[in-house]
């Protein structure tokens, strides 16, 4: 458990389309505490147009990793936000093993300490028809699949009611096979650093979206 308050700090961490960011926001559902998540924030800044948001865009569009100081001062200023002071849950940070450090030195400076990084298992051929496949509700974010997560009416968001879906730039064949390559070359080597820390929690990602959610709440202890 943290040195300071009862709030968990965990991180998620898995392949692209792993599930990462969907179990990301039951758990904030759940646990009320906010679901960070470093891709998110990177597309925002992209989206304002400045010089900046077109270097991150055009990393992002072809599945290359933003460097890492950048990632870090970003995430590091967010967690500084009041919201974070009783728990979060990193999605898609850390990355690289100097993201792992950098966030290990963060909390060490807050005397604050990371509850657990969960790894969600999905072998490639699943990520590729995952990704492929996924789109969300352009009003609230709600994410669905072509094939296993259809809307319950046809073209209505079943969350907000809404009726336009988008689909991220970046979830194309060619794209996803880099963001694999860069996954296994840069992010991989993060699971065994976590793993000597005695943080690493595997859990098989295949299932449905409720079943890994069981799988992860019962590795945190969340009843
Ligand atoms: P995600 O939404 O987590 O799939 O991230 C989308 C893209 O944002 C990635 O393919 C990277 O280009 C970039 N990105 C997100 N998080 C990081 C990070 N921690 N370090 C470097 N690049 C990142």
């Amino acid at each position: 458990m943290s040195t300071k308050n009862s709030g968990l700090r965990i991180v998620l961490t898995g392949a692209p389309g792993c599930g990462k960011g969907t179990q990301a926001r039951l758990l904030k559902e759940k646990l009320q505490i906010p679901h960070l998540s470093t891709g998110e924030m990177l597309r925002a800044e992209a989206q304002t147009g400045s010089a900046l948001g077109s270097q991150i865009k055009a990393l992002i569009d072809k599945g290359n990793l933003v460097p890492d100081e950048m990632i870090i001062d970003m995430l590091s200023k967010r967690i500084e936000n009041k919201d974070c002071e009783n728990g979060f849950i990193l999605d898609g940070f850390p990355r690289t093993l100097p993201q792992a450090k950098a966030l290990d030195k963060m909390l060490k400076d807050k005397d604050i300490k990371l509850d657990a990084v969960i790894e969600i298992q999905v072998p490639d051929e699943i990520i590729m028809e995952r990704i492929l496949g996924r789109y969300a509700c352009m009003k609230c974010g709600q994410g669905y699949h072509d094939k296993y997560q259809k809307p319950k009416v046809y073209g209505v968001c079943d969350v907000c009611g809404g009726t336009e879906f988008y689909r991220r730039i970046d979830d194309n064949r060619t794209t996803v096979q880099n963001r694999l390559v860069n996954y296994r070359a840069l992010t991989y080597p993060t699971i065994p650093y976590f793993e000597k820390e005695g943080l690493l929690k595997c859990v098989d990602g295949t299932g449905s979206i409720e079943a890994v959610a069981k799988k992860i709440d019962s590795l945190l202890g969340i009843k």
